[in-house]
This record gives C-alpha cells, sequence and structure tokens, in this order.
C-alpha cells in the first residue's frame, strides 16, 4: 500500500517514509491510497482480544508488511504496557445507553498518549533501521508536548525539543514535561507566548540548514501514525458494545479533527457506525461549517477547553478528500480560497459529511454547567474538554437506541482550573503522579529569538 496526498501534487510514499514526513510537498496531508477492510468474521473474531492484539489486526495492513509482524506485535504491545489500566481504554457506562470511552489511562492523562506512545517506538525503529538519528521539534500550549515527550523519552535514535511559553501553562501541565529528566529530552521555555514558539518551529522546518543534515521529525497530529493508532480503539470500542453485530455512534470533542477522522477511518474500513457527533468549543469551525456552510476562521478564543482552542482544523483536509470523492484538485482549490477569505462546500460533499456526521458547540458557562450536571447525574467529574462531548452527544444523537460512546478525552485532574470553577474541591492526580509536584524539573529560558533557539538545538542534540 502507498501513501497519497489529498492535493494530488506530491510523490507517493511507503508507510515508512510516511512516518517519518510530515506535511506532503504540495501542501496536503497523506493518506492511505486504498482503505483497508474489516470485514464481519474479522470484527466477529476480535471480541475478547486483549487491546494490544486488536491493534495489531487494526494497524497491520497500514503497516504493508514494512515492519515484521514479530516485531509489529512487540512495539504496539510495549506501546500499551505503560497505561495503568489492563483495558487500555476502559469504557465506563453513564446510563441506559450512554457510555465514556476513558482515553486518559496513559502516562500524561490525555488521549494524545494512545497515538504518540507508539509513535515514538514507529520512529525509532524506523531509524534504527536506517542507521540515522532525528530531531523533533515541537511547540506546546499543553497536551501535546508532554504526550510526545513521555512516547519518545525512551527512544536512541531520536532528541526532543519541546517549545512552550514560559509561564504560560499550567503548572501540571509544565511538570509533565520538565520531570522528564531522560538525556534525549530537552525543554524550552520561551519567553514569549504561544505563537511564537510555534512561528519558531515552522521556521525551523522550513530551513533546516541549522542541523546541518539531521532529519527534523514533527509529531503533530498530521502525522498519519497518530491517526492509525486512533483507528484502534474505536474498533475496540464498538467490537465491546456487540459490533459487527449491532452498530454504535460516537461523539468526539474536537479541534484539529485528528481524533474523530480516525473514526471515520474506522467506518470506512467496514465498523457498523450509525453516526459520529463532533463537539467544539466556542472555536467553532468544525460545526459552522457542518450546520452552516459557513467554511471560515474566526480570532482565536482562549476556552476552558484549551486543547480544543484552534482557528483551523488541520486533519479536516482529510475529510474533505473524502467528501470531494478524493479529487484532489478540488481540495487544493477549496483551501487556496479557504485560507485567502470565507469559503463554503460544493452541495454533493456537503450532503455526503451530513449523511454521518452531526456536530454541536458548548461555550464556557455550559461546560461548567455540564460538568455539575453530569455529576449530579452519574457521579462522574468530566473534564472540560469530554464536557463538550457529553452536551453535544445528549443534544444532538440520532437514536437513543443506538449505544452513544462519547469519547473521554483527558482526565479532570489534569484540567481541575475548569473542575474548580465548576464548583467542585479539586480531582487527585492519580496514585502514580500524586508526587508530580514535588518532582526535580529541567528545563531551559530563552528568548523569543529565533537564532538562540536554533543554536541551543544544534548544540545539545545528540
Ligand atoms: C488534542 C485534544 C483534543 C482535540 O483532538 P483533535 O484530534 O485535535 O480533534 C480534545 N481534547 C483533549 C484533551 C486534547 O488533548
Amino acid at each position: 500500500m502507498r501513501y497519497i496526498s489529498t492535493r494530488g501534487q506530491a510523490p507517493a510514499l511507503s508507510f515508512e517514509e510516511v512516518v517519518l514526513t510530515g506535511m506532503a510537498s504540495d501542501g496536503g496531508l497523506y493518506v492511505p491510497e486504498e482503505i483497508p477492510t474489516l470485514c464481519h468474521d474479522d470484527l466477529a473474531a476480535m471480541a475478547g482480544l486483549s487491546y494490544a492484539e486488536i491493534a495489531f489486526r487494526v494497524m497491520q495492513p497500514y503497516v504493508n508488511g514494512e515492519i515484521d509482524d514479530a516485531t509489529f506485535r512487540r512495539i504496539v504491545t510495549e506501546a500499551y504496557a505503560t497505561f495503568s489500566h489492563d483495558a487500555v481504554v476502559p469504557l465506563n457506562q453513564l446510563d441506559a445507553n450512554h457510555f465514556l470511552l476513558e482515553l486518559f489511562h496513559g502516562p500524561t492523562l490525555a488521549f494524545k498518549d494512545v497515538a504518540l506512545q507508539l509513535l515514538g517506538r514507529l520512529l525509532d525503529h524506523f531509524l534504527a533501521k536506517r542507521g540515522e538519528r532525528a530531531v523533533i521539534m515541537g511547540a506546546t500550549s499543553g497536551d501535546t508536548g508532554s504526550a510526545a515527550i513521555e512516547g519518545c523519552r525512551h527512544c536512541d535514535n531520536l532528541d526532543i525539543f519541546i517549545l512552550h511559553p514560559h509561564n504560560r501553562v499550567s503548572e501540571v501541565q509544565r511538570r509533565q514535561m520538565t520531570s522528564v529528566l531522560a538525556d534525549n529530552v530537552f525543554n524550552v521555555a520561551i519567553e514569549g507566548n504561544f505563537d511564537d514558539a510555534q512561528a519558531m518551529v515552522k521556521a525551523s522546518f522550513a530551513d533546516q540548514s541549522f542541523l546541518n543534515g539531521t532529519r527534523l521529525v514533527a509529531v503533530n497530529s498530521i502525522n498519519w501514525a497518530r491517526i492509525m493508532a486512533q483507528i484502534v480503539y474505536y474498533v475496540a470500542s464498538a467490537v465491546a458494545l456487540g459490533a459487527p453485530h449491532r452498530p454504535v455512534s460516537f461523539c468526539v470533542p474536537s479541534a484539529n479533527f485528528g481524533n474523530v477522522f480516525a473514526g471515520y477511518m474506522a467506518y470506512r474500513m467496514g465498523l457498523p457506525v450509525e453516526q459520529f457527533v463532533i463537539a467544539t468549543n466556542a472555536n467553532d469551525i468544525l460545526h459552522r461549517t457542518l450546520a452552516d456552510n459557513d467554511f471560515s476562521k474566526k480570532a482565536l478564543v482562549a476556552t476552558l477547553a484549551p486543547s480544543m482552542d484552534i482557528v483551523v482544523s488541520s486533519n479536516f483536509e482529510r475529510l474533505l478528500f473524502e467528501a470531494y470523492e478524493r479529487d484532489g484538485d478540488a481540495v487544493r482549490a477549496l483551501l487556496e480560497r479557504f485560507q485567502a477569505e470565507p469559503a463554503a462546500l460544493a452541495d454533493a460533499p456537503l450532503s455526503r459529511l451530513r449523511e454521518k456526521f452531526a456536530s454541536h458547540s458548548v461555550d464556557d458557562a455550559t461546560i461548567l454547567e455540564v460538568i455539575r450536571e453530569a455529576h449530579h447525574r452519574t457521579q462522574e467529574i468530566l473534564d472540560p474538554h469530554t464536557a463538550t462531548g457529553y452536551r453535544a452527544a445528549e443534544r444532538v444523537r440520532a437514536d437513543a437506541a443506538t449505544p452513544m460512546i462519547t469519547l473521554a478525552t483527558a482526565h479532570p485532574a489534569k484540567f481541575a482550573e475548569a473542575v474548580v470553577k465548576a464548583g467542585f474541591p479539586g480531582v487527585p492526580l492519580p496514585p502514580h503522579m500524586d508526587d508530580l509536584l514535588e518532582r526535580e524539573e529541567r528545563y531551559t529560558v530563552l528568548p523569543a529569538e529565533l537564532a538562540a533557539v536554533q543554536k541551543f538545538v544544534a548544540e545539545n542534540r545528540r
């Protein structure tokens, strides 16, 4: 299997190349040329299997024989052994037919661990095979940075540099990054805001000469391997609730659209899914596009669900590619228009999307109300991202008889600010992290100057 670009003009790549490459050279995103299928019997045979075994079976066709089965099985098993729950992603029944899929039992308490525990190991495997080393650079305002660091801390062939805005991430989020003291992990606190940090990372990717030929790798959600890893929990949770014999629906708190796109891939592979509900916070481009065909940028709003604060949903392009029946030229034209001015989808692709997707946007006041209401009804304390999903699932689900699975994307202890604002005393960190606030930290404060940051990276990489 090859991987092709959503804009139709970049060369097709192998799995190995696509893992090591971020964006396609034509500005598009890579997707598999053909979507592998899971037939009725394949799904039925997954009942009762471990998460790691389901993960192996779902992902193996995408890997396309480029890693031998025994090695890939070992990589998958090691990646998910880092989760603190034996089910890896347990289902928690909230009421008669509404379930939470708890994706927050990984090392950093948010769903990004599911993909990044695997991606770090895949990168390390391919680099070792090539006898190469690589540098990862990323900017974070929270969840991605810590998940990437945890995913790479044991990788012999990778050095990781994560930039965060100095004094502008929460203490829990900072310490999840800075208390990892591995030799290949470098935290840089930038004297500036998140946009300054991100601009320096972008500039470093655009001109990599400061690394003298060493490969720079991105681990943001446009990396295909992250989508691939996320397909697995849709399949595993649906099978646990009776797939392929009965369908389920999913509700996904969404931002860059990587998570819900993975669900759509599971559906295209053959998983019976009745409906996908997209939940957004006040940064509602996905909801405006689906509900009103208003595909336009709006100023960023800082919300109580900060990991969903985005202006543009980068992975939505992958869904547009499918909605436009894989017409790369049409996707390129639409996205070029969107960059310049408010855009709209053509009628046929929009109605294709509306057949499977519904959406709902939840503002900050409602997030607090939902945290209280969900606790009153179910005794659960939801994190603010999951709260958007809980509300959206209740408001726009098509059918009360089909099980609704809302993805719980973070542990509430990670976003205690919202929980406290909702009137609760706070949520303790889970036992394996309860000494987080006493752990030794290591990070370097640098000015928001590209030359200073690049010098630091070049001098410290191993
Ligand atoms: C990243 C993140 C999201 C958004 O996921 P996308 O794949 O970008 O749509 C939602 N909730 C939490 C807690 C996150 O960290």
